[in-house]
């Protein structure tokens, strides 16, 4: 039974770990599209706002990891950024990049989202309660991004299409 425990204990210290490096990726992916957005004031400052969140996520999950004395994986965060890198490179290329964009954000919303319901749950069956607390705080705040994009889909590809359909520059970013 002690072993039980503790084999869970290092498992969901692993899950705060990786959302610790998911959050890293996320700030990178965010601010590459915040920087990289000109004419889609609106998303611009969605995504900034969320930027905002993110960071703070990381420093709840930093707190947490701390807590139970652990600490982050500076290897793991880097690896994290170099993907996301090239995500950010191909993406950029595209000629409809904010529809990319969409896409990638709606996805990694998703990703989130359960990743900390996983974490929420982990918590509850360890009894956890100050883990599954920060875990239901950044979990409100990536249910309501993605709620937010997803509201978003039909008007974004709206305006995207006719600012291509009318030969506009303005379309791309
Ligand atoms: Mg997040
Ligand atoms: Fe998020």
């Amino acid at each position: 039974m002690t072993d039980t425990k503790h084999e869970a204990d290092e498992r969901l210290m692993q899950w705060l770990r990786d959302a610790h490096a998911m959050e890293k990726q996320a700030e990178t992916m965010l601010s590459s599209m915040e920087e990289r957005i000109e004419n889609y004031p609106h998303l611009r400052k969605r995504i900034a706002q969320h930027l905002k969140e993110t960071q703070h996520q990381s420093q709840r999950l930093e707190d947490a990891i701390g807590r139970l004395g652990g600490k982050t994986s500076a290897i793991k965060d880097t690896a994290a950024s170099i993907g996301i890198m090239f995500h950010t490179l191909t993406t950029t290329l595209a000629g409809d990049e904010v529809m990319k964009g969409l896409l990638s954000g709606y996805t990694f919303e998703h990703y989130e989202i359960c990743a900390y319901r996983i974490l929420i749950a982990g918590a509850g069956v360890l009894g956890d309660t100050e883990t599954a607390r920060i875990c239901r705080e950044n979990l409100r705040e990536e249910e309501d991004m993605a709620q937010w994009l997803s509201q978003n889909i039909d008007p974004l590809t709206t305006e995207y299409l006719e600012r291509e359909e009318n030969g506009s520059e303005r379309a791309k970013r």
